[in-house]
């Protein structure tokens, strides 16, 4: 299978060669020919697979093979994240560059100018966030009127970020006629729901079973009390002298933290999050990708979309209490048939989330304990107890899920706090509803799961 015998044009075939892409990955194989022939497609695709050039290729021919000229933009790309909407945007340049046709980039956290001057000469393309592009629309700066394909890369993440509202708002400046492309690595009911609404009979491509991870990824967990989490990294990294390594932690402070801990132990680390402005990121990125810096700790909002090849190591300092989020950043290991590791560190509360992430992966993850020496022993799984799974941690937090705190069972006298996890994660994601739904040690003073004592990781 070649580029050539998917249709391509050869300005394509040629712009994927400069890229080093000898043949199509399954998804572009998949989806390269649907979208040309005009149809709706719905990918299922995990990180990783090639999707950029999956929907971007064939949507750059269509373009470019059109007779209909404006200086409206008649392709509209949305990404959740700055990153992913930058990266997405330097895929279609380098490969359209040998096609006649314009694209922008739109995020927030930058000035406006660039973007209305760009979108005031005329694009073809606009490949943005879907906040700045409202704003953009609503100054009469842009004008979605001609749009005649339409991109939704990650919408989990849209929605996860709390991004419905906006994207039914810009879904009502297109026009009714147009082709959709949608993609999600996960796909959830709400997730289900937003394609049904937008879609037409559309074609399915599925690379991998939904939610399931890279087969290239080794997945490791280990039973690490919270307060020994930073040694065991740091011994980790230095023992098996691991680099470019990305570390994820739930909150932006905790990432903070974390990178000037690593930092005084002599391993070199920057944080990204929401909280550092957009060029902060982007220099911390590039000195990771250049190796100048070994770890890179990161929030999940801000990780999403990170695009480095050949990514040897992912860390889950914690696990998330989304189960999905997993998926999405171990994603980022053993991407484009490279295989990679991913470690994640189980503190005795979170046990529930590793069970949660096994249910979605419909697999156990190997699961160690560390002796002093730093040897490993495995727990076996008759070691493994079963967990009460009542509360669901990755119940999203519909008033309905909420569990009233059962004030007989919680800690005695312990109020029922908020700490700076819970409102770290609150911030960055507009959805508040996990931190309250899961058992960290911050809302332990509201509902416990049943029969699971936090002495021991209960699964
Ligand atoms: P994506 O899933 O679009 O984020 O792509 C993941 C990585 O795979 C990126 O670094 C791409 O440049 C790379 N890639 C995409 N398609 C191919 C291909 N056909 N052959 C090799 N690498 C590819």
């Amino acid at each position: 299978m070649s580029f050539t015998n998917l249709g391509l044009r050869s300005e394509l075939t040629e712009a994927v060669k400069a890229k080093g892409y000898t043949e199509p990955s399954p998804i572009q194989a998949q989806a390269i020919p649907a979208i040309l022939a005009g149809k709706d497609v719905i990918g299922g695709a995990q990180t990783g697979t090639g999707k950029t050039a999956a929907f971007g290729l064939p949507l750059l021919q269509i373009l470019a093979e059109s007779e209909f000229k404006t200086k409206r933009p008649r392709c509209l790309i949305l990404a959740p994240t700055r990153e992913l909407a930058a990266q997405v945007h330097q895929s279609i340049l380098d490969y359209g560059k040998r096609l006649n046709l314009k694209s922008v980039v739109i995020f927030g956290g930058v000035g406006f100018n660039p973007q209305t001057t760009a979108l005031r000469r005329g694009v073809d393309i606009i490949v943005a966030t879907p906040g700045r592009l409202l704003d953009l629309c609503q100054r009469r700066e842009a004008n979605l009127s001609a749009v005649e394909i339409l991109v939704l890369d990650e919408a989990d993440r849209m929605l996860d970020m709390g991004f419905i509202h906006d994207i039914k708002k810009i879904l009502k400046l297109l026009p009714q006629k147009r082709q959709n492309l949608f993609f999600s690595a996960t796909y959830s009911r709400e997730v289900k729901k937003l394609a049904d609404s937008i879609l037409s009979e559309p074609v399915e491509v599925e690379v991998a079973p939904r939610n399931a991870t890279a087969d290239r990824v080794d997945q490791e967990a280990y039973e690490v009390g919270q307060k020994s989490k930073r040694s065991v990294l740091s011994s980790m990294i230095s023992r098996g002298d691991w680099s470019q390594v990305l570390v994820f932690t739930r909150t932006k402070h905790g990432a903070n933290r974390l990178a000037t801990q690593l930092d005084k132990d002599g391993i070199t680390s920057l944080a990204i999050h929401g909280n550092k402005s957009q060029s902060a990121r982007e220099r911390a990125l590039a000195s990771f990708k250049a190796n100048k810096i070994r770890v890179l700790v990161a929030t999940d909002i801000a990780a999403r979309g990170l695009d480095i090849a050949s990514l040897p190591y992912v860390v889950n300092f914690e696990l998330p209490n989304v189960p999905e989020d997993y998926v999405h950043r171990i994603g980022r290991t053993g991407r484009a048939g490279k295989s990679g590791k991913a470690v994640s560190l189980v503190s005795e509360v979170e046990g529930q989330h590793l069970h949660a992430i096994e249910k979605l992966l419909k697999k156990q993850i190997p699961l160690f304990r560390l002796k002093e020496n730093g040897d490993r022993i495995e727990v076996g799984s008759d070691q493994r107890r079963p967990f009460e799974t009542q509360n669901r941690p990755h119940q999203r937090n519909s008033p309905k899920n909420v569990k009233r705190p059962n004030r007989r069972r919680g800690p005695k006298g312990r109020p029922s706090n908020s700490t700076a996890e819970a409102s770290g994660r609150s911030s960055e994601r507009k959805k508040t509803a996990s931190s309250t739904a899961s058992p960290t040690p911050s809302n332990r003073g509201g509902w416990r799961p049943r029969k699971a004592k936090p002495s021991s990781l209960k699964r």
